[in-house]
């Protein structure tokens, strides 16, 4: 049974500010936002990380991207937005849970990592 936080607020278990969703999506709020709109989309299954849908499910892994664009024009984000995966213990990822953080709704600037 997996129990990480990602899959309870999925099934509903747990509360969380659902945005999107579809058969294989969902689109919820980071409840701790690092832009003006910070959003999570991952995938509806547990999926661990990158590497299960690069091995197995490349569809699954360019939804994600396509979704979150979609998501990035319903939200207003006219003027662009990022896309960030954490993964593994160097890229900081805190839920194993594969998901890909939408921000935006400012000049977020050229740097992705602070010196
Ligand atoms: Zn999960």
């Amino acid at each position: 049974m997996i129990e990480d936080v990602f899959c309870k607020i999925i099934a509903g278990e747990i509360p969380g500010e659902e945005v999107y969703r579809d058969d294989e999506v969902v689109v919820i709020k980071d409840i701790h936002p690092q832009a003006p709109v910070h959003l999570l989309v991952m995938p509806v299954k547990h999926v661990a990380g990158i590497e299960e849908l690069a091995e197995h499910d490349g569809h699954l892994l360019g939804k994600l991207v396509a979704t979150a664009h979609r998501v990035a024009a319903a939200q207003g984000l006219v003027k662009g937005y990022r896309l960030i995966i954490n993964e593994g213990e160097h890229g900081g990822k805190l839920v194993p849970h594969l998901h890909v953080h939408l921000l935006g709704g400012k000049a977020l600037g050229p740097k992705i990592v602070a010196e």
